[in-house]
């Protein structure tokens, strides 16, 4: 009603990539009821299973609200400036006796994009190392790694109405049913509407995505480079390529196509699938002008995460099915604030304004504008590295900021070890009781999504508020705030800040002051958005950049000439291949009605429902072998750890592959993490870890 539309505030869900708009209505201190926001352009009201129970995640159970410092193995409540002078002292006693690169950061993609801009400022211009990575790593570096190198940039070149706009969507790796399914809705109307619209999965599990496609390809794991390679050869092939598009805005044809060289009977061969199945996707795709191809986790997280990129993203250049209505490569980003941590340069090997570290020129704008005293000269440890650093005794003081690693990384075993040993653990975050705050020496509490300001940017390159509509609970601070008084601790200027707004200008002055003339201008520029007051930050209304045009539409990329790149992507097999200790594959994924770890959707009963407890999916035939029985527990092991989770059938698994989801934690269950499981392998290029391809093994528990 009008009166409680009245109270409501705008916002955003802080789960998927999505990036809902929300109208939440405080009742009470600490509840509030939610809404789908009508008028955000991404989600026109609709809302998820978990976004539409976010009410039920509130409330102050479980939560840090004070600081704390570990002494005698017990954790004891010290006031703030305890808590920042005990790290600001340990911190530079450290950084004097080993240097910058002795210290680091391990953030997320639930930051709000203020946050992730002065943690990066900090590291990467005061203190002088890039040893700052991000929970993002896990997600989407390979895209990011894709996009740089075929266009010069970071950029997803399409938007959510494309999806209205194409005539064939492609999925690869993801089941968007489950873990984006706003998107997966507007999807299913536009096929109601247009029954032609054609749909092709490709994902070697049966999932609930499948449900709407024309056609399923059940794909070995880890061989999607020998699908689009055979893509690539059979375009070529028949001649529909578009040669002007690639005389005039591409470099490299030849030598990828060199490289793709595979027919439709070597790819059914190597991809485990029937040949007609492969022509028939090959053909329509031939067919169809406006396609989107959609990729996410399956095809992201792996050792050749980087070359499925560039393979699917070569398959759009060869017939210039990019930069045009309904049409493009379309990164589905997993975290709510993924692309957001990307402009602040929120990777190790990253600078701000989608400028790169490794570019002098580009290190020397960043740090004139700061003023900084320094700026990190080399790209810092990706995040499996940083924990195998921190194990080795090379980086002794880390702080992680609202992420779980001892549940979330691979090998996750080794991340507890590492904590174990460190000389100095920080941990921000909302939660008081996780399986990496356990190990914390400081724990310094946060604020939560409601209670917390700033921006996020989503999938589609929209840039929207979360804005706060609960009060500050306890002495939990926003991470921005924490993070500027410790750099004030520290003696470094630039940290003043006199509220979010302030952040905000800033990261929207720094990305236009490098597209200076002399710098070929890259399309991250939300310059028009810097000068914000506090009350025009406040009433910001969510925008997507870049404004008043379309992505590539001009056929101008961001490699200095201008062009795209084709990469030849060799096929590779996965890091690890099964033997007869290890036979099946192990698949890792989201379910639809958790999130991450669980610290927030565990909270509401009405989500837990769906699915109480870990389970292990595998085929009905290798249960027979491996002696165990739907409904009993089984312990699943690899050669870096173990897990006990309940036998499960029937989630479209093939033979040979289990699959087990991410969320349960060692609070919730003991022996429930699947990262104990996971290989620590990563790809070369994005240093994106092989969540998708562990070779275990199943047995009776
Ligand atoms: Fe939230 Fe994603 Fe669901 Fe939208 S689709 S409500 S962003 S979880």
């Amino acid at each position: 009603n009008l009166s409680q539309e009245h109270l409501s505030v705008r916002t955003t869900c802080p789960y998927c990539g999505v990036g809902c708009g929300v109208r939440a209505t405080p009742q009470g201190a600490q509840q509030a009821t939610i809404a789908g926001d009508t008028a955000h352009p991404s989600n026109a009201g609709r809302l998820c299973v978990k976004g539409s129970a976010l009410g039920e995640t509130l409330g102050l159970e479980g939560r840090l609200l004070h600081p704390h410092v570990r002494e005698n193995g017990a954790l004891r409540q010290v006031s703030w400036d305890a808590a920042l002078d005990q790290v600001a002292a340990q911190w530079r006693a450290i950084v004097a006796e080993h240097g910058p690169d002795a210290v680091a950061f391990y953030v997320s993609g639930q930051l709000l994009t203020e946050d992730y801009y002065v943690a990066n400022k900090l590291m990467k211009g005061y203190v002088g190392s890039a040893n700052i990575d991000t929970n993002s790593r896990l997600c989407m570096s390979s895209a990011v790694a894709g996009h740089k190198r075929a266009f010069g940039e970071d950029i997803v070149p399409v938007s959510y109405d494309d999806l209205e706009l194409a005539d064939m969507i492609v999925l690869v790796g993801s089941n968007l049913a489950w873990c984006h399914p706003i998107l997966f809705q507007r999807i299913s109307k536009a096929k109601e509407a247009r029954p032609d619209l054609k749909i092709v999965v490709i994902d070697p599990r049966r999932t609930a995505t499948c449900e709407l496609a024309d056609l399923h390809l059940p794909i070995k794991p880890g061989t999607d480079v020998w699908l689009f390679n055979g893509l690539l050869t059979y375009l070529h092939g028949i001649g529909a390529v578009a040669p002007d598009f690639i005389a005039a805005h591409t470099n490299g044809y030849e030598a990828a196509l060199a490289a793709a060289q595979l027919t439709p009977e070597q790819v059914a061969q190597a991809c485990r699938l029937n040949v007609a199945d492969v022509l028939a996707f090959y053909e329509a795709f031939a067919a169809t002008a406006k396609v989107i191809t959609g990729f996410s986790m399956g095809v992201n997280q792996s050792t050749a995460g980087t070359d499925k990129v560039n393979a699917i993203i070569n398959c759009h250049l060869i017939g210039g099915r990019i930069g045009k209505p309904g049409a493009g490569p379309f990164s589905i980003t997993g975290q709510p604030n993924a692309m957001g941590g990307r402009e602040v340069g929120g990777l190790a090997n990253m600078l701000a304004a989608h400028l790169d570290l490794d570019n002098a020129a580009h290190r020397a704008a960043v740090r004139a504008f700061w003023q900084s005293p320094t700026i990190a000269e080399k790209p810092g440890l990706k995040a499996v590295d940083l924990f195998q650093a921190i194990e080795a005794g090379k980086v002794k003081a880390v702080w992680i900021v609202a992420t779980n690693p001892a549940v979330s990384l691979p090998d996750a075993e080794q991340v507890r070890r590492a904590l174990g040993k460190c000389e100095l653990v920080v941990v921000s975050d909302v939660v008081r009781d996780t399986d990496t705050n356990a190990l914390a020496h400081v724990l310094l509490p946060a604020l939560a999504w409601g209670e917390k300001d700033g921006t996020v940017t989503n999938s589609e390159r929209r840039i929207s508020r979360q804005r706060a509509f609960l009060p500050a609970p306890g002495e939990a601070r926003a991470d921005w705030q924490i993070l500027a008084q410790f750099a004030r601790r520290l003696g470094y200027a630039g940290f003043d800040y006199a509220g979010v707004h302030e952040i905000f200008d800033e990261h929207a002055r720094l990305s236009a002051w490098c597209n200076t003339p002399d710098e070929l201008p890259r399309l991250f520029d939300i310059g028009d958005l810097a000068g914000l007051d506090r009350a025009a930050y406040d009433a910001l209304a969510p925008v997507r950049w870049p404004a008043g045009r379309d992505v590539f539409a001009d056929g101008r990329f961001s490699h200095p000439d201008g062009r795209a790149r084709f990469v030849a992507t060799p096929p590779r097999l996965p890091a690890n291949k099964v033997d007869g200790e290890f036979p099946l594959i192990l698949n890792t994924g989201r379910l639809r009605d958790q999130w991450h770890t669980m610290t927030r959707t565990g909270r509401a009963p009405r989500l837990a429902e769906h699915t109480p407890e870990p389970f292990v999916d595998l085929h009905p035939q290798d249960a027979l072998l491996c002696g165990v029985r739907e409904g009993e527990l089984a312990r699943i092991g690899s050669s870096w750890g173990s897990m006990v989770a309940r036998v499960r059938h029937g989630g479209g698994i093939a033979r040979g592959s289990v699959f087990i989801p991410i969320h349960w934690n060692g609070q919730t269950s003991s022996d429930a993490r699947v990262g104990a499981l996971v290989n620590p392998v990563v790809d070369p290029v994005s240093g994106e870890p092989e969540f998708k391809h562990t070779p275990v093994m199943v047995d009776r528990f």
